[in-house]
């Protein structure tokens, strides 16, 4: 394999290669990307999520506090004193796991009152949600149980891994990214054709940060007898009136059939959920979905997840913070004349198109003090690598104008504005 043209994908198939030399060419890979210095993955912190994070000496990267874009954490409640004082009570509780699978004795009243304050909180009747132990498999096991090959999951193309690896039981079909015209395309040839027609989109893209056009899409999944599943992790919280994300910006948060999210974003924890029409399909989850059935139940840490829900609607400032910094960086971003595409969110793309450049991109702005995230495929497609970065209320003006100052200086060290132009 010749590393420099190598991506992560490679090392799945090499011909004669068992997993373990297949290992050892895959470490070969990361020694060769570490001393070209490509190597910005899997740092390691020293202290908690936050708009600075402070980070351990390793390869050329200094030990110290970094101004932070890496979290998905939108409104800062991880450090929210009342958050965290509620994981505290949970554990002091309940101790600090629930000790089994929730079939066999590990389903405890905190799962349920968690599970009643996400179906209020969605304007559902009690007994709509089910509590997964990660964002993951609220997709991944709950699809991979519901979705069989005589069905059909009809799929953004940027949809989260965690749709894609939910989907490998069932016929897959993908229509291009927010394309209702595609989508009803694939739809009325599925009509007739399939049991259950499941078209999945996120509310807002992880990668992009734009947002699903649910009002159409779900038009056209209905008029089709399909049903649609909206996974909106990076919305809840930040998007919409009262921060019930994307499908409340659209007005249909009661028409959407099937809700999926995370506790790992504005919900402050780890976790995931799933929210449906029809409490029997909660219940089929329960018994059928193998990861719920036979996996222990979530730990009493997230007892603060409730008190993080409350507070989205108790201190909505935060929001309100998180959408000027939104703003406020946005404007300097564009400013320097550097391409964020089409984000609504508080997810923001710097779009540098070359695997190396992004990777020199993220490298110059950690000796500069700004940790991102240098994305790139299979992330995102090849010629798509970005600097992705996650905004966040707690965020100050300070912060953000440091940043600026240093993206304005990687911009011109190499050439990202003036290509971004050419390319126009
Ligand atoms: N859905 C989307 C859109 C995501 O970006 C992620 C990644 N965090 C997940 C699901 C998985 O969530 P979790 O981190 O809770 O496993």
């Amino acid at each position: 394999i010749d590393f420099s043209k190598a991506s992560f994908k490679d090392f799945e198939n090499i011909p004669n290669h068992d997993i373990f030399k297949r290992a050892k060419a895959h470490q070969g890979y990361l020694n060769y990307l570490r001393e070209n210095e490509f190597m910005n993955y899997r740092l390691l912190a020293t202290s908690g999520c936050g708009p600075e994070i402070g980070l351990a000496e390793q390869g050329y990267i200094k030990k110290g506090n970094y101004i932070s874009f890496v979290c998905n954490d939108y409104l800062g409640f991880t450090q929210h004193p009342e958050v965290k004082n509620a994981v505290i009570a949970g554990v002091e509780k309940y101790g600090t796991g629930a000790g089994a699978s929730p079939l066999i004795g590990g389903y405890l009243d905190y799962h349920k009152e968690l599970e009643d304050k996400i179906s209020t909180f969605f304007k559902r009747p009690k007994g709509s949600s089910i509590v997964y132990t990660t964002g993951y498999t609220s997709n991944s096991a709950s699809l991979l149980c519901l979705l069989k090959k005589e069905d059909i999951a009809i799929v953004d193309m940027a949809v989260h891994a965690s749709v894609y690896e939910g989907i490998t039981g069932s016929t897959v079909k993908r229509f291009l990214h927010n394309n209702v015209e595609n989508l009803e395309r694939i739809l009325a040839a599925s009509k007739d054709v399939y049991r259950t027609k499941m078209v999945i989109v996120d509310g807002v893209y992880s990668q992009d940060g734009d947002i699903a056009k649910l009002r159409e899409i779900l038009e056209v999944t209905h008029k089709y007898g399909g049903v649609l599943l909206v996974d909106d992790a990076h919305g809840i919280g930040v998007i919409g009136n009262t921060g019930r994300g994307a499908m409340e910006y659209f007005d249909v948060l009661d028409q959407v059939d099937i809700i999926t999210g995370t506790f790992s974003k504005t919900f402050a924890n780890v976790g995931g959920y799933l929210v449906a029409k029809n409490p029997e399909l909660i219940s089929y989850l329960h018994f059928q979905s193998r990861q719920y059935a036979f996996s222990a139940a979530s730990t009493p840490a997230i007892v603060g997840v409730s008190r993080a829900i409350d507070l989205i609607d108790e201190e909505p400032h935060w929001k309100v913070q998180l959408w000027k910094n939104v703003e406020y960086y946005k404007k300097g971003l564009i400013d320097i004349g550097l391409d964020i595409g089409d984000t609504d969110s508080a997810i923001i793309p710097v779009k540098i198109g070359d695997v190396y450049k992004n990777s020199k991109a993220g490298k110059i702005l950690l000796e500069n003090g700004v940790y991102t995230n240098p994305i790139m495929y299979p992330a995102v497609s090849l010629k798509d690598s970005r600097i992705r970065m996650s905004l966040m209320a707690t965020h100050t003006k300070d912060h953000l104008d440091k940043a600026l100052n240093v993206f304005e200086y990687v911009s011109k060290k190499l050439q990202i504005a003036e290509s971004v132009h050419n390319l126009q």
